[in-house]
């Protein structure tokens, strides 16, 4: 059985640790490869060559720095299919979102590369007679990226080119559930011919993540990935003087108007509400029908869902894979039976869905709760599963209520046709990412990927201009020559 190695210092290097995780198709339960839990000595490694790589690489000019994302990308482009594959296979995907996830990753590569004009600083004459003052950006060391198992090729690129453009060095620890088109990624890297060093690859779970964050040399933390883990994160890297960005987990609101253009609307819905099979952290999770859509609106959303077509995302044809993993597949069977026990009545029912060409695959059909009360469990907590609440209320002031009243802040969205209430929605509603007639509202590469609440922990975002202002430190510098 394959066994994934770490790239350190330029060189595939096998870990030494005897724990090891089976890496599992979701679909067909096949075990692909595994992956080491690399032990604190081996972190430590890829601390010391990113450290080693940094002082020649920060004055390695921006716009040389750049040409090798330019190269990475051309290889991006040419093995594209290659990587869409591998994300179906090692995280369930449809092939055209993995196809997705891969065309992000590159546009943020592309954005990275835009550095010399990103990074460039301000200045000002004559502040006081004879005097001018300039701002410069500088590259501060070691950084890490510890990126969730939702879209495992696509995370760690919100944040590493803008790093290492940066003139920074760089650790990724990919999720242990979903290693493998990281480690593509890196194969490609290693044909760059990137300087040793700049960016290193530590396999692991936990343990790496406490090492990196314990270490005194690694000067900031990217994370992505549950609540819980970005608070522990987000702390425990303050702690250690470090600069920590945390997005977190979701719960999103998807508020339909009156008004709606139905027909695109429920289109709409059943990408925010289904693709990726709901693990996203932008996949919509309770619909708030305001008034009279709501009959309407629930039977045409339960018709439309029910007829998804469910198996594995390799066959073009398929719309919804599996989720992750046994485990998580149990988790959310668990959140469907705790919304009947809450009341709720269950009108679609993805329980015992079968695929036929793959019997054992962790498959829950599109699931839909009508009745809900936001209360509920189902209404308030992250399910991260292919399971639908639909919430009816009386007006739009109602349906902002029930969405401040969750505690997370990463996505909502409002369908109308009116200028006013969209106006109302994006200016009141206290979420990172709004949508207006948009279901997944996943922003571009040179906008911030944002979030609030509890969905984000620091002040800098992930991609484009955020990413540079968290990879660099301003110097100011002050002259007057006699
Ligand atoms: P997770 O928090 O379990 O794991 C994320 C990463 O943290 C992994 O690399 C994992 O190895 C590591 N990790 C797990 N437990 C840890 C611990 N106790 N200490 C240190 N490190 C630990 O998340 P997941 O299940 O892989 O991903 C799903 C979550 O990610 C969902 O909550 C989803 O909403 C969230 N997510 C958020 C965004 C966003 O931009 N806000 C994007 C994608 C996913």
């Amino acid at each position: 059985m394959r066994v994934i190695e770490n790239y350190v210092n330029g060189e595939w290097v096998a870990s030494k640790s005897t724990e090891l995780l089976d890496v599992v198709n979701p679909a067909t339960t096949e075990v692909m490869a595994r992956v080491p839990l690399s032990t604190a000595e081996e972190v430590e490694m890829a601390i010391q060559a990113a450290k080693g790589a940094f002082s020649e690489w920060r004055e390695t000019p921006p716009v040389t720095r750049a040409r090798y994302l330019f190269r990475l990308r051309d290889l991006m482009e040419d093995e594209f299919e290659d990587l869409a594959r591998i994300i179906v296979q090692e995280a369930g995907k449809c092939i055209d979102e993995a196809r997705g996830e891969v065309r992000r990753a590159i546009e943020n590569v592309e954005v990275a590369a835009g550095i010399p004009s990103l990074m460039m600083g301000y200045n000002a004459e004559d502040i006081a007679v004879g005097i001018d003052e300039e701002c410069v950006r500088q590259p501060m060391g070691v950084f890490c990226c510890i990126p969730p198992f939702n879209f495992p090729f696509m995370v760690s690129l919100w944040f590493a080119p803008y790093a290492i453009a940066c003139g920074n060095t760089y650790i990724v620890k990919p999720s242990e559930q979903v290693p493998l088109s990281q480690n593509r990624l890196f194969e490609l890297i290693d044909q760059t011919d990137l300087p040793e060093g700049v960016i290193n690859l530590v396999n692991g779970a936990k343990g790496v993540v406490d090492a990196l964050l314990e270490s005194p040399e690694v000067r900031g933390v990217s994370f992505v990935g549950s609540t819980a883990v970005a608070r522990y994160i987000y702390s425990k890297g303050a702690a250690n003087g470090k600069r920590v960005q945390a997005q977190a987990g979701a719960k999103n609101f998807l508020v339909v108007m009156p008004d709606a253009d139905l027909e695109r609307t429920v289109s709409a819905l059943l990408t925010s509400f289904y693709g990726c099979a709901g693990e996203r952290c932008l996949s919509g999770a309770v619909l708030l029908a305001v008034g009279d859509v709501y009959e309407p609106l629930r039977d045409k959303f339960v018709h439309a869902a029910s007829r998804l077509q469910v198996g594995y995302g390799l066959d073009e044809s398929v719309q919804m894979g599996p989720v992750i993993s046994k485990k998580h597949m149990e988790r959310v069977l668990g959140y469907i039976e705790k919304g009947l026990g809450e009341g709720a009545k269950l009108v679609l029912d993805g329980r015992g869905i079968k695929v036929d060409e793959c019997p054992n695959g962790y498959f829950i059909g599109p699931t839909v709760f009508d009745e809900v009360a936001p209360q509920m469990a189902i209404a308030n907590e992250e399910i991260f599963g292919p399971v639908a609440s639909i919430i009816k209320t009386q007006d739009l002031n109602e349906a902002i209520e029930i969405i401040h009243a969750n505690p997370y802040g990463n996505a909502s969205s409002i369908f109308t046709t009116s200028g006013r209430w969209a106006r109302e929605f994006k200016y009141r509603v206290r979420c990172g990412n709004i949508g207006i007639n948009v279901g997944i509202v996943a922003p571009m590469a040179f906008f911030p990927f944002s979030g609030t609440k509890d969905s984000f922990f620091g002040d800098l975002h992930g991609q484009g201009r955020d990413a540079v202002d968290f990879f660099t430190e301003k110097k100011v510098v002050i002259s007057r020559w006699f």
